[in-house]
C-alpha cells in the first residue's frame, strides 16, 4: 500500500491500486483546482481515505520534535506520516521535512519529482585556490592547477 501526501497527488504521476490518504490531505486541497481534480480522479480509481489512530499521531509529533521538523509540518503532513506508520505502508512525498521524519521512524518513502530533487541538490565543483566553479569534477583546476572540491550550489 502507498500513502499519498498533497505533493504526490499534485504530481499527477500516481496511478494504480493500493493507494490511501488521510482526511487531512483531502481537507487541505481546495475544491475545483488542479489538485482537487487529481484527487477526484484518484478517488474514482479506488483511493481510500483512512484516519490514522491518535497514538500513531502522537508518535509522529514526538519524532518531529526530535528531528526539528515539527514547525515545517502541517496537520495533514502529520496525518500522512501517522497513516504510513500505522499501515506500514510506503509514503509517496516530495516534502523534505516529511521524508526526514519518515527516516527517523523507519517509514519507507519515495519521491516523485526526481528531477526536482536533483535540481535542488545539484553539486558544483570549486577550485580551492582560485575559487572558479565547474559543472563537473576535474582532477585539478585547468586554470591554476588548484585542488577541486565538491560544493553544494
Ligand atoms: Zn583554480
Amino acid at each position: 500500500m502507498y500513502i499519498l501526501d498533497t505533493s504526490a497527488i499534485l504530481s499527477g504521476k500516481i496511478h494504480g491500486s493500493g493507494l490511501a490518504a488521510p482526511p487531512g490531505v483531502v481537507n487541505e486541497i481546495k475544491k475545483g483546482g488542479r489538485a482537487w481534480r487529481m484527487l477526484e480522479y484518484l478517488k474514482a480509481a479506488g483511493l481510500k481515505i483512512i484516519s490514522p489512530p491518535d497514538y500513531s499521531i502522537n508518535e509522529i509529533r514526538k519524532a518531529a520534535e526530535k528531528t526539528g521538523d515539527a514547525a515545517n509540518l502541517s496537520e495533514a503532513d502529520i496525518e500522512v506520516l501517522a497513516l504510513a506508520h500505522y499501515l506500514k505502508a510506503t509514503l509517496l512525498t516530495d516534502d523534505y521535512s516529511i521524508q526526514n521524519v519518515a527516516k527517523e521512524i523507519g517509514v519507507e518513502y519515495k519521491g516523485m519529482m526526481e528531477e526536482g530533487i536533483k535540481e535542488k541538490f545539484q553539486w558544483k565543483y570549486r577550485c580551492k585556490s582560485c575559487g572558479r566553479y565547474y559543472n563537473k569534477f576535474l582532477p585539478s583546476c585547468p586554470i591554476c592547477g588548484g585542488e577541486i572540491k565538491r560544493v553544494r550550489r
